[in-house]
C-alpha cells in the first residue's frame, strides 16, 4: 500500500512481527556482515559502526520478539531518466535514507516505549556533526545513539526477500534503479 509521495518517488510501507527464534540463526551473522561493512567510509569511523566500543552485538539475545518494517521508495520515471555524476547519486542516496529515516524515528520512539524495547535503524548516527570518533574522542550520547540493524549483523538482503519477497536493487552506472528500500525495526 503507498503511504506517501514525494516528488521522486511513492513509499509503500511492509511490516512483520517475527519471535527472535525466527530470525537469529539464519538471519543475524555479525562476522559476516561486519566484513562487508569493511568496505564502507563509516567503518571504524562512527561509534554506530564496527568495530565497537561495548559488546553491542548481544542485543539480539535481550528480546524475545522483533518487528520489521521495511519502507520501498519507488522512483517515478522522471527520476529513473536523470543522470547523476557518482557523487551526486551518492549524495542522493545518503539524503533520501537520511531524510527518511529522520521522519520515521518518532514512531520507532514511541513504539520503543509502547513494547518496552529497543529500536535499530539504519545508516550510521549522526546526531553529531561529525562523530566524535573521527577525532578519536569517546561518544558523546551514547544513550541517544541508535545502530543499524545491519551494522550489528542482520542480513537485510535475506530478511527482504524471505519475509517481504522483494529482491534487492542497486543503484548502477550512476542512475537510480526502479526502487530502493530501508528496513528499521524494535526488538520487544
Ligand atoms: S552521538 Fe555523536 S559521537 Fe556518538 S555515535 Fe553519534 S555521532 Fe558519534
Amino acid at each position: 500500500m503507498v503511504i506517501m509521495i514525494r516528488d521522486d518517488y511513492n513509499i509503500e510501507r511492509f511490516e512483520i512481527d517475527l519471535s527472535m527464534d525466527e530470525i537469529l540463526d539464519n538471519y543475524i551473522n555479525f562476522e559476516k556482515t561486519e566484513k562487508l561493512c569493511r568496505k564502507c567510509r563509516c567503518h571504524s569511523n562512527n561509534w554506530t559502526c564496527p568495530p565497537f566500543d561495548s559488546n553491542q552485538i548481544i542485543v539480539w539475545e535481550n528480546y524475545d520478539n522483533i518487528k520489521l518494517i521495511l519502507l520501498k521508495f519507488n522512483f517515478t520515471n522522471k527520476a529513473r531518466q536523470k543522470q547523476f555524476d557518482e557523487s551526486e547519486i551518492m549524495e542522493y542516496a545518503f539524503n533520501l535514507h537520511h531524510g527518511e529515516k529522520t521522519l520515521i524515528e518518532p514512531e520507532l520512539k514511541k513504539l520503543e516505549k509502547q513494547l518496552n524495547g529497543y529500536y535499530l535503524t539504519c545508516g550510521p548516527c549522526v546526531n553529531c556533526k561529525t562523530c566524535q570518533r573521527l577525532t578519536n574522542g569517546k561518544c558523546i550520547m551514547p544513550e541517544k545513539r541508535k545502530y543499524a540493524m545491519e551494522a550489528l549483523g542482520a542480513n537485510v538482503i535475506k530478511l527482504s526477500k524471505d519475509f517481504f519477497h522483494l529482491d534487492l536493487q542497486w543503484i548502477k552506472n550512476n542512475t537510480l534503479p526502479e526502487y530502493i528500500i530501508m528496513m528499521v525495526s524494535v526488538l520487544y
